[in-house]
């Protein structure tokens, strides 16, 4: 495809100066905090473009936030108004975030991306290049976790947490092994090698792990006859079951629901909730078309119930946490391109973000606390053009299913929204030095975590003097 002329995005970047509510703004508060953050909280919607992040406030409030109708022939760049319905798009610093990695398109091209429809859809991340770039702050190649393209470790914000005495944890909606959460505690260059993922992070420093994959359970919740290892090594499976580990083995919804409550408030946590790959969105009974929720659920805790229980594990540390929760089956609804399911996998993460400031509020506060809510990259090209691709705004109504259709199967290399609060948002959003015709200011998936590693050292200063 021929490059368009640079008279377009000239007048596109004009346009995007004269957007109005739901466009990636910046709006840097006067608080300072120049000893940065004492805690962390990275919540990561896997696959979670803007568009799904609409698509579930349509569902739940019939409203938008970020809708645009772009046209490039014409080279105009519509935002529709925007109404924020959800917690995190009242945060003071919202920025757009380029997602690439270092062996796909290795590159994230403005003009291009909204000038040919098709260019963003090849050569995108995949979950364990944009986890590590996430959690190190480096760029890799796709399928890699925790190491660099040469192959060198590199330490991720949750390993650089644990060395200065801070608790740390990561809790998702998939398995526990699965890319995302497998960025934050294992260094391996094949990340379907589950088995030696899941030894090395029950091993290491990670003081809460939580999520799917238990081996006698199937994704309904019903009991297996025979075991099956596919995200846990049977060795690591024993050694937890014969408390050969220092870790508190929880699988009941109940004991999972008493500890969000409270009760019996472990000092290491190793969670399983009883399914094999996740927590809802594989369950049998889907109907495309049927309305989100309408299908019974399955007895497990919510993203929610898990985030509260990892949460009180982790307060426990009078130096500070660092927590990544991961809404990780909201891609997995994109790749299936299953409306019904992303919008309850979306519903499902904003009420843990909502956990999450609760937390905050009642239990820290906004200045000694940063809150991050992103994506690691957009699945499905989400869109609401029904026919030919463009890019056009979805619509809907409040309990209904959006007009939306999917334009891919698999990740997408579009910007993807970041948003931020508390200490250490202002140096964040410093670091959004890029400019989008559409989306606005952006920074890069390695910047998340250079905010944590300014204010608690990459490694100790007796290494390098
Ligand atoms: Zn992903």
């Amino acid at each position: 495809m021929p490059r368009r002329p640079a008279r377009w995005l000239a007048l596109a970047l004009a346009l995007a100066g004269t957007v109005t509510a739901g466009a990636a703004v910046v709006l840097v508060t006067a608080a300072q905090d120049p000893a940065g953050p004492e805690n962390v909280i990275l919540l990561i919607g896997d696959g979670m473009g803007y568009n799904h992040v609409d698509a579930a406030s349509l569902y739940e409030h019939g409203t938008t936030y970020a809708q645009v109708a772009v046209d490039p022939a014409a080279g105009t760049v519509e935002h529709l108004p925007g109404t924020a319905s959800q917690v995190f798009q009242h945060f003071p610093v919202q920025v757009a975030m380029s997602t690439f990695s270092a062996d796909g398109r290795a590159e994230y091209d403005p003009e291009r991306a909204w000038s040919d429809f098709g260019w963003i859809s090849e050569g995108a991340t995949d979950s364990a290049a944009a986890g590590t770039a996430l959690a190190t702050g480096v760029k890799t190649n796709n399928g890699v976790l925790g190491l660099d393209p040469s192959g060198a470790r590199v330490t991720s914000v949750a390993e650089r947490a644990a060395e200065v005495g801070k608790a740390t944890g990561v809790v998702t909606s998939v398995p526990f092994s699965h890319a995302t959460p497998a960025s934050f505690g294992a260094h391996n260059a094949t990340r379907g090698d589950l088995h030696g993922i899941s030894d090395e992070m029950i091993a290491g420093p990670l003081d809460v792990i939580v999520g799917a994959g238990h081996p006698l359970y199937d994704d309904d919740h019903q009991p297996i006859g025979t075991p099956r290892f596919d995200y846990l090594s049977e060795s690591s499976w024993n050694a937890l079951q014969d408390g050969r580990t220092s870790r508190t083995f929880v699988e009941d919804t109940a004991d999972f629901e008493a500890m969000a409550a409270g009760q019996d408030v472990p000092e290491q946590l190793f969670g399983l909730t009883q399914v094999a790959s996740t927590l809802q969105q594989a369950r049998s009974g889907h109907v495309e078309g049927a309305l989100p929720f309408d299908v019974a659920r399955n007895d497990v805790p919510s993203l929610a119930t898990l985030t509260q229980g990892a949460l009180n594990v982790l307060e426990q540390d009078e130096e500070g946490l660092f927590l990544m929760v991961e809404g990780g089956a909201i891609d997995w609804t994109g790749h299936a391109n299953e409306t019904t399911r992303n919008i309850e996998e979306t519903v499902d993460f904003n009420r843990a973000v909502e956990t999450v400031v609760d937390w905050v509020e009642t239990e820290s506060s906004w200045d000694e606390t940063l809150v991050i809510v992103t994506a690691d990259h957009e699945t499905g090209y989400l869109d609401g053009s029904q026919s030919d691709p463009t890019w056009t705004p979805i619509t809907g109504a409040e309990g209904q299913l959006p007009n939306e259709k999917w334009f891919s199967g698999n990740h997408t290399n579009q910007l993807v929204p970041l948003f931020a609060k508390g200490a250490g948002s202002d140096l964040l959003a410093s670091y959004a030095t890029g400019t989008d015709p559409v989306r606005g200011a952006y920074l890069d998936n390695t910047d998340v975590a250079r905010v944590a590693f300014e204010s608690w050292g990459h490694e100790d200063a007796a290494t390098s003097s």
